[in-house]
């Protein structure tokens, strides 16, 4: 069936549209998709290694799903997407792609089980208000959130707004360990726990913004709040049809004159309810990022870069042979650090100490350490830090590269051996029984 074979072809190109930087001919894979199909590879099989030849990884799980997905059920590197939501945000965009001009559409999703963001290749015909089924898109992620994207491919069909349950519309409740990038109509009670006001220009008008820390018992997020609720610290506030951003992979709960910010009794929440829970690695690495962490685990490297450094003093970027990157020849600042991997048996994450932690933890000053040779300097990280047990406290940011840990706090934990070896053997013991 030839027509088949066309939405295949389609699909991938589809895929591989936005992303693949090679020129892509449809004729070409055409040609490859037909060959697989002779040699009788299952149609997922041969769509994802032709797309995975291009550098894209994308999971089929069936053809042409006519089921619709919940927006909450969606994960990154899915295609073949059928949802059913209404369009609660749609902005244009004008990129330039290629030294072309392109205008795209992104905006915000949403269905009974919750929102996410859109990027939309081609023309929509449809408003934001409007409910509109969606066919044959993917997902993707971007900072540590799913996306879904919609190419030139897609169909989109606008449904009458009854077709979707009533619960579609309202917004969503979430506690705040809950909150990350991308979602959106948030409805959430926190403690104020930080606040501060700055000033910033607008197409020249002077507009204040206000800004913060709030938590609950699952946990801390940043705020920022574009109009004056008249918000003080230490205030419950449940504010609702905000939306949540991500500023380095930390989640931001941001939200202006549309939302609705009530006064609640501060006892609602009280200082001590506030927690931050000891995090294994794994999740860290799904939450991409947020502030005020706990992490415990055992440091497996030292990376190079630690120890006595000097940085520009204008940028205050680390000298490479006494040169900045950006400034050249410059007289350095005298700092030391330390770079470290530690893992948790579920995951690892680099961690940034600087020089304050780095004294505490080595127990030298950076005298000491200038004066040291390298010899001595990994004395001291062999008796002080490496295979250690260290907890860590404080920030997670992610980028490109991955996550970086910026402790406030660190410590050392004794391992009480005695303790370990006997749970061991009534390990061993269990397993002889
Ligand atoms: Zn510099």
């Amino acid at each position: 069936m030839p027509e088949d074979i066309d939405s295949h072809v389609d699909e991938i190109i589809n895929i591989l549209h936005d992303k693949s930087d090679e020129k892509i001919s449809k004729k070409e894979i055409r040609k490859e998709f037909e060959r697989f199909m002779e040699y009788g590879v299952p149609i997922n099989q041969a769509k994802q290694t032709i797309i995975k030849k291009y550098g894209e990884n994308v999971v089929f799980t069936s053809d042409y799903s006519s089921e619709r997905t919940l927006i909450s059920k969606l994960k990154p590197n899915q295609s073949s997407v059928k949802i059913l939501g209404h369009i609660l945000t749609i902005n244009p965009k004008e990129i330039t792609v290629k030294g072309e001009n392109r205008k795209i559409f992104y905006g915000i999703l949403e269905d009974e089980s919750g929102t996410i963001p859109f990027t939309s290749w081609s023309d929509i015909d449809a408003d934001k208000g409007d409910v509109v089924e969606i066919s044959n898109a993917y997902t993707r992620e971007w900072q540590g959130a799913t996306q879904l994207n919609i190419g030139d491919r897609v169909q989109i069909e606008k449904k009458e707004k009854d077709t979707l349950p009533k619960s579609a519309f309202e917004p969503k409740k979430y506690n705040v360990g809950e909150l990350r990038s991308g979602i959106g109509r948030v409805e959430v009670n926190a403690k104020v726990i930080e606040i501060n006001e700055r000033e910033v220009e607008i197409d020249g008008n002077k507009k204040k913004v206000f800004s913060g820390i709030i938590g609950d018992e699952t946990g801390k997020a940043q705020f920022t709040s574009w109009h004056d609720f008249k918000i003080k610290e230490d205030d419950v506030l449940k504010i609702t049809g905000g939306y949540v951003k991500s500023w380095k992979g930390i989640p931001q709960l941001t939200f202006n004159e549309n939302a609705k910010v009530e006064k609640l009794d501060k006892k609602k929440i009280s200082k001590k309810d506030i927690k931050t829970n000891l995090i294994p690695m794994f999740e860290l690495d799904e939450k991409s990022g947020g502030i005020d962490i706990k992490i415990q685990g055992t440091v497996i490297d030292i990376r190079p870069g630690s120890g006595f450094v000097l940085r520009c003093p204008e940028c205050n970027r680390v000298l490479q042979n006494g040169e900045c990157n950006i400034h050249g020849k410059v007289d350095g600042k005298e700092d030391m650090r330390l770079k470290l991997v530690v893992d948790d048996g579920t995951g690892a994450v680099n961690a940034i100490l600087d020089k304050d932690l780095t004294k505490e933890i080595l127990g030298k000053s950076l005298s000491d350490i200038k004066d040291m040779n390298e010899e001595e300097f990994e004395e001291v990280l062999r008796e002080t830090v490496f295979a250690k047990e260290m907890f860590l406290r404080g920030n997670a940011l992610s980028d490109q590269f991955g996550i970086t840990f910026i402790p406030k706090e660190t410590k050392i934990v004794e391992i009480d051996v005695k303790k370990e070896s006997e749970k061991i053997l009534e390990n061993l013991e269990g397993l002889q029984t």
